[in-house]
């Protein structure tokens, strides 16, 4: 790559290192500074580049992968996308088994990305041989040569981040951040980065974001699976109903809980204060915060990043959307994003 006159070989230079941007209007009146790790500058416009890329070469490395061999995953999410796009450049074949809740979207775009797609039924339990987690699994099994990335209970996710997020934070900051606030699904991004955070000091306070309806935040108070706490939400990629292997309940300092509609009306909010188009979970973090700061967690010292994990062009069939908004019954004047059709 010739870094002076940024040419790039292909899209994968340009994982990582993404920008930190000042909030400047959104946190008025908040005590401390205010930064948003902006992911959706990654290529595939998510963090879930960071793990697709890493975990790929973590197996090129270990020669359990050779060009041709198969990369599988269930997710018609943002890692899916990643992984397309890591296996198109590197030459693997990519299947993704997905639900048949995922939007017709969603699956177009993983196919345009070359992605091959197995749509398996939703309303089958997850050990039923019809689902996306057993279809994976059977899939993997059967051809000898693929890989399983299985991002909630695979290490290698928090590795990932420990490796890049954390280490870009840090020198972003000049160390001197003092508070990480950041969502878990499966909670790869804030048990990685924290972990690397506390390494070089062990004072920065990690604050999650977890969704009503999940079990995460329950969870890391009593170390007890509370099945009473599990109810549908709409918040994707934000907390989880079971435990995930791939968080590190003991390097986050508290979580808060965030509703469906107040991060949805904050990711809107976020776009007309700060110019910042991101996704749905963006706008959790944001809420989060606010939530935080309510607390009085945050004084004139605090150093304050917070994670934005992918980009709002993905959410605007849901809370970009005027009509979404109003069938949730979300909608209130204050945040209309056009108050008025005018006519000429
Ligand atoms: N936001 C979005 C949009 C996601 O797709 C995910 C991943 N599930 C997250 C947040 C949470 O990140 P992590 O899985 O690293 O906890």
């Amino acid at each position: 790559m010739r870094e002076d006159l940024k040419v790039y070989d292909n899209v994968l230079q340009l994982v990582g290192n993404t920008p930190l941007i000042h909030l400047n209007k959104i946190t008025s009146g908040f005590k401390g500074d205010y930064h948003a790790k902006v992911e959706a500058f990654n290529p595939g416009h998510s963090s879930k580049d960071r793990i697709a890329l890493y975990i790929i070469e973590e197996a090129e490395r270990k020669g359990i992968l050779k060009p041709g061999d198969t990369i599988i995953e269930t997710t018609s999410g943002n890692t899916g996308f990643s992984i397309a796009m890591v296996s198109i450049i590197k030459g693997y074949e990519c299947i993704l088994a997905v639900s048949s809740k995922s939007s017709k979207d969603k699956i177009d775009m993983l196919r345009t990305m070359g992605a091959k797609v197995y749509v398996c039924p939703a309303n089958v339990p997850a050990d039923d041989p019809r689902s996306y987690y057993e279809v994976a699994k059977r899939l993997h099994s059967e051809i000898k040569a693929s890989v399983y990335i299985n991002q909630y209970f695979n290490n290698l996710n928090i590795d990932a981040h420990f490796n890049s997020t954390g280490p870009e934070i840090w020198k972003q900051t000049e160390g001197k951040i003092t508070h990480l606030v950041a969502c878990s699904g499966t909670g790869g991004t804030i048990s990685g980065t924290a972990r690397y955070l506390k390494s070089k000091n062990p004072e920065i306070r990690i604050l999650g974001i977890d969704a009503f309806g999940s079990v995460l935040k329950k969870y890391h108070e009593t170390r007890e699976f509370d099945k009473d706490e599990i109810y549908p939400y709409r918040i994707e990629g934000l907390g989880k109903n079971l435990i995930p292997t791939a968080t590190d309940f003991d390097v986050i300092d508290q979580f808060m809980k965030v509703s469906d509609e107040d991060a949805a009306h904050t990711a809107r909010e976020l776009a007309r204060t700060e110019g910042i188009f991101a996704g749905y979970t963006s706008g959790a973090a944001m809420q989060g915060l606010k939530q935080y700061a309510e607390e009085g967690e945050f004084d004139e010292n605090s150093r304050v990043v917070v994670l934005f994990p992918d980009h709002g062009s993905r959410y605007m069939s849901k809370i970009y959307s005027d009509d979404w908004m109003n069938e949730q019954g979300f909608f209130d004047a204050k945040n209309e994003l056009s108050t008025q059709d005018i006519e000429i």
